[in-house]
């Protein structure tokens, strides 16, 4: 499984669908909303509807790559006298003569007629005149204009998220507004009569709601803006209305409720509000029982309710839905290799993503830890974790050394 493999090396296992096939099921029912101009000031995160252009050519002048004195080559090896001093903003008001430097800062412009800038540690300076023992090269040190980008040429293209080096390159073109898709608004619901808010006092049974501010963390991460509602009591009125609040957003996510047990509500409602389920159940490990349905335009997806199986359950598959709906170029799980550090069993019927604690080498492999609690209510032993491994289901077990592929969590 790599990042740029569009079909994954998976078959269908038994009436479960594998996790490519669910991927590509849900990926084929997104898409992409709307577009908005944004300042690029707000535009941190957001995906681009289309491609942004620069406005200038970048550099917009030739400027100096070096403080020094911008010469003529053809006057060098020599002594010349200093006519002037180029600061960065601060351009010369004539060109340069033969026979002739001007100082200038990096940054500055390179005045009309010099073709060359030689750095001051090469020079003998003596304030009105300069001493230059070698010959210097024609173009040397000097940043030609549009030699980064020229004015109408694409600074970043459509389907990309924009972080640092996308921002600072928008900027340094002179773009002041782009055009991106719409952030997904994404509802999270969490199911459960047992759940209470930390900082209250559990009652028997009770624990502590987890999964709503773990699928809200991924979900902001993605792009999306979250609304999440207090946890849902296992009844049906109560499951009702929270759900037909949440299908007003572009994206609904609900945890604990779709298992079989008698309290597992989620979908059977889900149906009753119009949710069309395009699938149940995905031959992973952990998040089995994992729903996708979709109304209108709305996607519904129904996480388990362990916090590791929801956790990974978004990596796999909410994650990249909330990713093309803004448009991205590649929304599918970003893949990288890695080296296992100790053996990992195989699971016959389902691939299984184990938590690990990824370090490098000393060739510079990423080797991956598995953490020694692997079960999905483990949430403690998860917090100790920066990678989800893949162990692809068969027989047997992955040797400790053996290449294996993960995904980074953030
Ligand atoms: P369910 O999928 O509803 O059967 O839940 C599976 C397990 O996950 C049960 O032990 C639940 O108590 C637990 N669980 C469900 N939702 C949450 C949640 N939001 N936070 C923490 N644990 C949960
Ligand atoms: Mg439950």
């Amino acid at each position: 499984m790599t990042s740029d493999a569009t079909e994954l090396p998976y078959a269908a296992v038994g009436e479960l669908l594998s996790v490519s096939e669910a991927l590509e099921a849900i990926l084929s029912r997104v898409k992409p909303l709307p577009a908005e101009p944004v300042r690029i000031g707000e535009a941190r995160g957001r995906v681009l509807a289309s491609a942004a252009r620069a406005v200038v050519d970048l550099p917009p002048f030739a400027s100096s790559a070096m403080d020094g004195f911008a010469v003529r080559a053809e006057d060098t090896p020599g002594e010349l006298p200093v006519v002037f001093r180029v600061a960065a903003g601060g351009p010369a008001q004539r060109p340069l003569a033969a026979g002739e430097a001007m100082g200038i800062a990096t940054g500055g412009v390179v005045p009309e007629g010099a073709d060359t800038v030689i750095p001051i540690e090469y020079v003998v300076d003596h304030d009105n005149k300069i001493e230059i023992r070698e010959a210097a090269a024609t173009g040397a040190h000097i940043r030609p204009r549009g030699g980064d980008l020229r004015a109408g040429d694409a600074v970043v293209e459509a389907g990309v998220r924009l972080g640092a080096a996308q921002l600072g390159a928008l900027a340094a073109a002179g773009v002041a507004e782009v055009e991106c898709a719409l952030r997904p608004r994404a509802a999270v619901a969490t199911t459960g009569t047992e759940l209470r808010r930390p900082g209250e006092a559990l009652g028997p049974g009770q624990i502590y709601e987890a999964n709503g501010l773990i699928l809200a963390a991924q979900l902001e991460g993605a792009g999306a803006v979250v609304e999440l509602s207090e946890a849902v009591a296992d009844d049906e009125d109560a499951h009702r209305s929270a759900l037909e609040r949440g299908l007003a957003a572009d994206v609904l996510v609900t945890s604990g409720g779709v298992s079989v047990g008698p309290h597992d509500l989620v979908r059977q409602v889900e149906a009753e509000l119009g949710v069309v389920e395009v699938f149940w159940r995905v031959a992973v490990k952990p998040g089995k029982p994992i729903a996708f349905g979709v109304r209108g335009e709305t996607l519904v997806f129904g996480l388990p309710g362990n916090p590791v199986s929801a956790l990974v359950g978004f990596e796999l598959f909410v994650r990249p839905a909330v990713l093309a709906l803004q448009g991205a170029a590649d929304p599918r799980p970003r893949f990288r290799r890695g080296r296992l550090a100790a053996a990992a069993r195989r699971n016959g019927g389902r691939d299984e993503l184990i938590r690990a604690r990824t370090s490098t080498d000393g060739d510079g492999v990423t080797v991956l830890d598995p953490l020694r609690g692997q079960e999905s209510h483990m949430i403690g032993q998860a917090a100790g974790a920066d990678a989800l491994v893949l162990v692809p289901r068969g027989d047997g077990e992955l040797p400790a050394g053996a290449t294996v592929e993960y995904l980074a969590l953030e």
